[in-house]
C-alpha cells in the first residue's frame, strides 16, 4: 500500500462508489466530515496543465453532482477541493496520481 498523499488517510482512497469516463470517485475512509470523497483521474498524469478538455468537462459534472448532493444532505457553508502532490514527489522517480479531495465545511 503506497502513500498517495498526506491527506489520503492510511494511504488509500477509500471505497469506489462511482466511475465516469475519466475519473473514479471514492468515499474516503476518513468520514469525520460525512460525504468526504476523493476523485481520482483514471490515467496517469503529472500535472493539472496536462489534463485534456474532456477530462475537465467530465470533472465539472462531478463537482456539480457532489456539491449538489451534499448541499441537499448537509447544507454546508462551503466546499473545499484540494489537489496535493507533495508525498508522491518524495519517491524517486515521483509517480503522482492526480486526485482531488472533496470536503464539505461548516462554519
Ligand atoms: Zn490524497
Amino acid at each position: 500500500m503506497s502513500m498517495k498523499c498526506e491527506y489520503c488517510w492510511l494511504g488509500v482512497y477509500g471505497d469506489l462508489i462511482r466511475e465516469t469516463e475519466n475519473w473514479k470517485i471514492y468515499l474516503a475512509p476518513n468520514q469525520m466530515y460525512l460525504g468526504t470523497c476523493v476523485v481520482v483521474l483514471k490515467r496517469s498524469s503529472r500535472n493539472l496543465m496536462d489534463l485534456k478538455r474532456g477530462e475537465w468537462f467530465d470533472f465539472v459534472e462531478i463537482v456539480k453532482k457532489l456539491e449538489f448532493g451534499l448541499k441537499r444532505a448537509f447544507n454546508p457553508t462551503l466546499f473545499n477541493w484540494s489537489c496535493f502532490k507533495n508525498a508522491a514527489y518524495r519517491n524517486n522517480p515521483p509517480n503522482p496520481e492526480i486526485h482531488w479531495h472533496f470536503i464539505r465545511a461548516t462554519k
